[in-house]
């Protein structure tokens, strides 16, 4: 059954979500561009006839589940959960029209969030906690979800970002290919932490146009302390990255700068060096082009167990930030985001004072 919009919130109020609609999204459609020729990635597999084995193929994995580097083993298909707490059901915790996220997925119409609860790192600095180690969020069908997708587009969003997405990864390949027969024709935003297997990461060729995975850490003993045990983090980002880059490429946007396709990698610069931005921004220097899209981010606040962590207890201060955009351009990557390189010009002049 599809959602109407009135239900949609409902749903979303429930659930003890807030639903961020903005008045340009209240006009389903309204100046949205003619989208053809342009066409999803999983468009083309369905008319290949090779959606549904690659739905199959997912579906299977949950089993044993070894959708991620934890590799639980646990059969989900039976209602089992593994350490992620993800179970046999695709739980969300709200969606809505994002203007936060990065400005050519945002664009002028929003990106189409849909939030996934549970999580298969879960950062003691995570800021959605509330989500990711709580649980909170209500469960949907795959149809539900399917319909969940459909309103986001009708709404006029420029791609479905799928918030949290590896542990719940079938699902919403089986929801995405319900909404494609209804008529979805939007990108799909995998908007990962990047605690992936490539191999798992393989199976979404085709179907996934854009990916936005988080390197969060270059240190496996770090990765370990703050990420619940994942001392693997850096080589399992790090590989689950080239395989993104391999099956989508560089950013390709449209004539109005909105993000069509391709790679666009987030890291988020941390108190005390904790997230080796120097190593991260030379490793993509030597192994991905020189214009890949880095978002160096300045944004980390100290969230959930963070205060129980001294050297993450506290925000990051100008100078770290200020060293991590050195770094980056000095590595010479050439392709940072705008507003980063906005801010990193504003702590620049207040530095030099002028
Ligand atoms: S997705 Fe969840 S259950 Fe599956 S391997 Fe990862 S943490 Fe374990």
């Amino acid at each position: 059954m599809e959602l109407n919009r009135r239900d949609f919130i409902r749903r979303c109020l429930l659930s003890g979500g807030v639903l961020t609609v903005f008045p340009p999204a209240l006009h389903p459609g309204r100046g949205a561009p003619a989208r053809e020729p342009w066409r999803p990635a999983y468009a083309k597999l369905e008319e290949q006839g090779a959606f549904a084995p690659r739905v199959e193929e997912a579906w299977e994995i949950l089993r044993e589940c070894r959708l991620c580097p934890r590799q639980c083993g646990v059969n989900r298909l039976a209602g089992k959960t593994g350490f992620c707490r993800g179970g046999k059901e695709v739980k969300v915790y709200n969606a809505g029209p994002h203007f936060g996220e990065e400005i050519p997925l945002s664009g002028t119409r929003g990106s189409g969030t849909i939030f996934f609860s549970d999580c298969n790192l879960r950062c003691v600095f995570c800021q959605n906690w509330p989500i990711s180690m709580e649980g909170q969020g209500q469960r949907l069908s795959a149809e539900e979800l399917a319909s969940m997708m459909l309103w986001l587009q009708r709404l006029g969003c420029h791609n479905i970002n799928l918030v949290t997405p590896t542990h719940v990864m079938p699902f919403i390949l089986q929801a995405t290919r319900i909404a494609l027969r209804r008529g979805l024709n939007l990108p799909l935003v995998y908007n990962t932490s990047g605690y992936e297997l490539p191999e798992v990461v393989r199976l979404l060729d085709g179907i996934v146009d854009i990916y936005l995975p988080d390197v969060k850490y270059t240190d496996g003993a770090l990765a370990a302390r703050y990420s619940s045990g994942a001392r693997d983090y850096p080589e399992r980002a790090k590989a689950s990255v080239l395989e993104m880059h391999r099956q989508v490429g560089g950013l390709v946007e449209d004539e109005q700068g909105i993000a069509l396709r391709g790679l666009m990698i987030r890291h988020l610069v941390m108190p005390n060096r904790v997230a080796g931005t120097k190593a991260f921004v030379e490793w993509v220097a030597q192994h991905l082009p020189k214009d890949t899209y880095v978002n160096i981010m300045a944004q980390y606040r100290v969230e959930y167990q963070a205060f129980d962590y001294p050297p993450i207890a506290r925000a990051i201060t100008p100078e770290e930030f200020l060293e991590a955009m050195t770094w980056a351009t000095e590595a010479g990557l050439t392709h940072l985001d705008s507003r980063s390189v906005a801010q990193w010009q504003i702590y620049l002049r207040r530095r030099s004072g002028s």
